[in-house]
């Protein structure tokens, strides 16, 4: 519950307009994605590059790229016009820590121009650890972390491989790296008080049975909430060719009172949003915020 949410550092007054972190705020307040991170450092099994990052979005979407300063100019545009705008994050395209100068000058540049927003941002969680005092400085108030295994031999059923500083992973190998970059990047975080929340992906008979120790761990990393996504499979990706399904809506029911049992708080009204969406939660007014609409 938000109750328990308020028990960390950052003040309620903060959590209080974040509707991914507060099911209540999801109906009056909205949000602005800024598509400005194109690369990845990873391959995940549901993913085709073609598309999003299920990070924080709906993949089989492509979204239209922006610069920097493109998506300042555009948040400045959207701001004046929709009076409820109370975060803007960055959650794609791809990994936003695998496109880390941009990602940063973006928020640089809405720091300068937008007042009283908060920042989020979403993230793989590879290279984390070398970016926190960068994310604490530029005031990036909530973090989310796809974290869909804590056990490198389920990972590795998940990813297919791992790039880091000039090196190739595969296997349980690339799997451990991911998870331990993770957990200490989370623990780093929560540990300078940014609320941390956690994506897990539902993949069934993959990590079913594992995420309620995925909720354990993340939890005892400083976590505040955990999301239980249901996977949804990208065209063109691996699982897409070996037949694998999305997991039904009773398994979710299912998997997400197992966790909150773990001692979870769990988000249930996330909707998938694109790494462009703009508007309420489960609205999408990109179309109303085209470039002449803002001019
Ligand atoms: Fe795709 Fe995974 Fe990279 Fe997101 S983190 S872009 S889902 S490979
Ligand atoms: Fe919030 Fe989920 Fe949408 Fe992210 S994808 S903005 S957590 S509702």
């Amino acid at each position: 519950s938000l109750a328990d949410l308020s028990e960390t550092p950052l003040a309620l007054e903060t959590l209080r307009r974040h509707p991914c972190y507060n099911e209540e705020a999801h109906r009056y307040f909205a949000r602005i994605h800024l598509p400005v991170a194109p690369a990845c450092n990873i391959q995940c099994h549901y993913c085709n590059r073609k598309f999003d990052c299920v990070n924080e979005s709906r993949p089989g979407v492509v979204s239209e790229l922006l610069t920097p300063e493109q998506a300042a100019s555009k948040t400045y545009g959207v701001a004046a016009q929709l009076m409820q705008l109370s975060v803007v994050g960055i959650a794609g395209p791809g990994d936003p820590l695998a496109n880390a100068e941009a990602t940063f000058d973006t928020f640089r540049r809405v720091r300068e121009t937008v007042k009283d927003v908060i920042f989020c941002l979403s993230t793989n969680g590879l290279t984390l650890i070398r970016h926190i005092d960068r994310i604490v400085e530029l005031g990036i108030s909530h973090v989310t972390i796809t974290i869909n295994a804590v056990d490198p031999v389920v990972g590795s059923r998940i990813y297919g491989w791992v790039y880091d500083e000039g090196k190739r992973y595969a296997g349980e190998e690339a799997a451990r790296l991911l998870i331990d970059r993770q957990l200490a990047g989370l623990k780093m975080l929560a540990s300078r008080g940014v609320l941390c929340k956690v994506n897990s992906v539902l993949i069934p008979e993959v990590n079913d049975a594992h995420l309620p120790e995925v909720a354990r761990v993340v939890k005892e990393h400083g976590a505040v909430l955990h999301n239980i996504m249901p996977l949804i499979i990208a065209p063109g990706s691996r699982y897409e060719q070996e037949g694998m399904r999305a997991p039904r809506p009773r398994l979710v029911r299912q998997l997400q009172e197992q966790c909150a049992e773990a001692g979870a708080v769990i988000m249930r009204h996330c909707r998938q949003c694109r790494a462009d969406a703009i508007g309420l939660l489960g609205e999408d007014r990109n179309q109303d915020f085209t470039w002449e609409n803002i001019a």
